[in-house]
């Protein structure tokens, strides 16, 4: 039986300061028909952030309440503040043979996992520890606190990298985007995506 080729889902998850949004924006810019689903949070924006570009921003009651509504995909709690995805919106691109990239967290990407196996599970490593606190340091864009917290957690974090399909060590971005764009470019030849294709093949011979 012919399965209609539905578009990947592209989850991409790592520490916080290993580089993740950069690779994400590089493969957006390469893959312009790359779906970008955009996240909720009760975050307050940063300098710079727009909302429905960068994030929808909300307050807790709309989020709980999306929540109540089964209108999240996967929604987590992240330093202190709620992040989820709008369900509708990959679905919908999906369904229409759309490539979707999530940039989410790990709990978020579990969450994901066990509802789309088939997904493409990315985790973004830096190249050391002393990198990775470089890196959230210069960005200067969290209070001393936020930054010593996303530092404790990073190595807690980095213990998850077994769950996801893929690890990618982030050294220089450009190249990290490219080796992800690499593995899009060979999950869409696995089997379990493109037997239709032998199916229709053996169709046509019957005829
Ligand atoms: P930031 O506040 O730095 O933008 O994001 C903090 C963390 O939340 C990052 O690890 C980011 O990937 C994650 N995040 C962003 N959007 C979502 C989402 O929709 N769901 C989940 N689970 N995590 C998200």
């Amino acid at each position: 039986m012919a399965a209609a080729p539905h578009g990947l889902l592209l989850v991409v998850s790592g520490p916080s300061g290993a580089g993740k949004g950069t690779i994400c924006g590089l493969l957006r810019q390469q893959l312009p028909d790359l779906g970008y689903s955009v996240s909720v949070t009760t975050r307050a924006p940063r300098a710079g952030e727009t909302d429905g570009i960068n994030y929808f921003f909300k307050s807790a009651a709309e989020v709980q309440s999306m929540i109540a509504d089964d209108e999240l995909l996967e929604y987590a709690e992240v330093y202190g503040n709620y992040y989820g995805t709008p369900r509708r919106y990959v679905e919908e691109q999906l369904e229409a043979g759309k490539d979707v990239l999530l940039e989410i967290d790990i709990q978020g990407a579990l969450q994901v996992k066990e509802h789309y196996p088939e997904g493409v599970f990315v985790f973004i490593v830096p190249p050391s520890l002393d990198e990775l606190s470089k890196r959230i340091y210069k960005r200067g864009t969290d209070s001393l606190d936020v930054i010593a917290r996303r530092l404790a957690e990073a190595e807690t974090e980095l213990g998850y990298a077994r769950k996801y399909d893929y690890i990618i060590v982030n050294d220089v971005a450009a190249k990290a985007a490219a080796k992800v764009l690499t593995i899009m470019e060979a999950e869409r030849y696995k089997v379990s995506r493109t037997y239709f294709i032998v199916d229709e093949i053996c169709q046509q011979k019957e005829k």
